[in-house]
């Protein structure tokens, strides 16, 4: 399996707790002079340039439009960047492609566009169903104005429809966030991600708590609060299949699922990254990732270079460190698969630490794998991190 990921570095407004690279109209640009065309026409170049590099023999399984807002593109130019992949990469029939959509962007008709393209999953950033919580987050859109680009994507023919909402918003409290997810199930969608309230570096919002003019909820709360999403969620119906994701039967994200095993992906855009476990390199395994500056990516690309910026061959420890990482995060260890890759027998190697975790039912072995449970998770970093020392 290998997957195709294509970081759309436009949004119409900035809101204040992202800190993903991406221009809007407020960084001294009309909407009109975003530079689309430029960014473009250096997307088609660094999709070429790429296809000559190991791209040979290797099907793709799933494509992500992320960002960004990829949502505020057109279909016609969605469909030429479908267009110039399917030209140069081999993508499987069955393939799941995904955009990551922000309500306000799109209507109707743009969604059954979308969906005539052989789009079939979309990812909508609803973050909350309280206006004054998307308010606080600076979003461009109302709750009504979400449910309603929930409602028209089913209208419009996807039935795989995932949902983002925020938890551990200041002051919130255990009611409203059932609210939320109440006014979440009413909709209905396949696949839910919700993440606790990240208070990133150099965003807005860091410098709102660093000046005390926003409080955060303190670290019992938020993991009381996290607590519930999961007995609430995984009592409606879904199936939590990593820390900060729940999907109905049927509805796990394809792609996530090839970042946390270690499969290979191809990144395009300013600020995605590559990588590849099969990579021939003496060193090992390679990761790679793109100047996260626009003017940069599209000047590389002119010049006809790959924009790629860093990059890293991973060393067995780390591929060891980062296997149980993403393992526990999601579905489990696959023990059997990590014997083969590395000649170790983890339950072996960490007898008493696993012995623990089983015995205090913070996780099972169950088809050959050792995964976390719903009491695991939230523990999963501590969890993690005893593995790892
Ligand atoms: S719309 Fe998404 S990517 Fe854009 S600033 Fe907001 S959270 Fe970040």
């Amino acid at each position: 399996m290998a997957s195709l990921y294509l970081h759309i570095p436009f949004c119409e407004h900035k809101c204040i707790y992202c800190d993903f690279y991406s221009i809007a109209p407020s960084d001294g640009l009309a909407r009109s002079e975003l530079p689309t065309g430029r960014f473009l026409e250096a997307l088609k170049k660094e999709i070429e340039l790429r296809s000559t590099t190991g791209s040979a023999g290797v099907s793709y399984e799933t494509v992500f439009f992320g960002g960004g807002t990829p949502s505020l593109l057109s279909s016609q130019e969605l469909g030429a960047i479908l267009g110039h992949l399917a030209a140069k990469y081999s993508i499987e029939s069955n393939a799941e492609i995904t955009v990551e959509t922000n309500p306000g962007t799109v209507n109707r008709q743009k969604l059954q566009e979308f969906r005539s393209l052989g789009i079939n999953r979309l990812s909508i950033g609803v973050q909350s169903f309280h206006d004054d919580d998307l308010q606080f987050l600076t979003r461009i859109h109302s709750s009504q104005t979400a449910k309603c680009c929930v409602r028209e994507a089913y209208d419009s023919g996807f039935e795989n429809v995932s949902i983002d909402l925020i938890f551990s918003l200041p002051s919130q409290t255990r009611d409203r966030w059932i609210s939320n997810l109440d006014q979440a199930m009413e909709l209905q969608p396949t696949h839910i991600s919700c993440y606790s309230l990240i208070v990133e570096a150099n965003t807005p919002l860091f410098r709102m708590v660093e000046s005390k003019q926003v409080s955060l909820l303190d670290a019992d709360t938020d993991a009381e609060l996290y607590e519930l999403t999961i007995s609430y969620l995984t009592g409606h119906g879904y199936e939590q299949y990593e820390v900060s994701n729940f999907a109905k039967p049927g509805f796990k994200s394809r792609h996530n699922k090839s970042y946390w095993d270690h499969t290979d992906y191809v990144g395009f855009g300013p600020s995605a990254h590559s990588f590849s476990i099969r990579s021939q390199h003496a060193e090992g395994p390679e990761r790679s990732w793109n100047v996260a500056n626009l003017s940069d990516y599209c000047s590389k690309l002119e010049k006809g270079q790959l924009p790629v910026i860093g990059m890293e061959h991973l060393t067995i420890d780390q591929l060891i460190e980062e296997e149980i990482f993403l393992g526990l995060r999601s579905e489990g260890i696959d023990l059997s698969s990590f014997r083969t890759k590395f000649g170790k027998d983890l339950m072996m190697e960490h007898e008493l630490r696993v012995r623990d975790l089983l015995e205090t039912s913070l996780a099972v072995v169950e088809k050959g794998r050792l995964r976390l449970t719903s009491k695991g998770y939230p523990l999963c970093d501590e969890i993690c991190a005893s593995f790892l020392s």
